[in-house]
């Protein structure tokens, strides 16, 4: 995908602060953090969103809850953290490259929804 914001990340085209790295997954520092601990984890293979998603995508989705708890560590979120991935126009995803978004820090970050 060439003009994908995140598959130009992954290309080294655009910078980011990473901050885990392997062979399938990439994850870095969100630009507008929310909390502390901000963290996106992407599949370094373009998928649109979890509704493009196909079970050929299931071990690098995997991989990113795999990898998600050491990166919230690492990064201070030291007792837990929350995973989000907003999908499509109803999820409110704005970047279309599949993102987990790792939220934490010290403090609990809240109601899940707000009513
Ligand atoms: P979503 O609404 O789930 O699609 O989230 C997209 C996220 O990408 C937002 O939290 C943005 O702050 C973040 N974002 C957009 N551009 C960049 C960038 N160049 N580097 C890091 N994070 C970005
Ligand atoms: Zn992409």
């Amino acid at each position: 995908m060439q003009d994908c914001l995140f598959c130009r990340i992954v290309r080294g085209e655009i910078p980011a602060a990473k901050v885990y790295e392997d062979d399938e997954v990439l994850a870095f520092n969100d630009i507008q953090p929310q909390r502390p601990v901000h963290v996106l984890v992407i599949p370094k293979k373009h998928i649109t969103s979890l509704a493009h998603a196909g079970l050929e995508d299931a071990p690098v989705l995997g991989r990113m809850l795999a990898v998600a708890n050491q990166i919230a560590v690492d990064q201070g979120s030291t007792d837990g953290f929350r995973s989000i991935i907003n999908t499509g126009r109803v999820g409110g995803q704005e970047v279309m490259h599949v993102h987990m978004h790792i939220v934490g820090g010290q403090e609990p970050v809240g109601p899940m929804l707000k009513r």
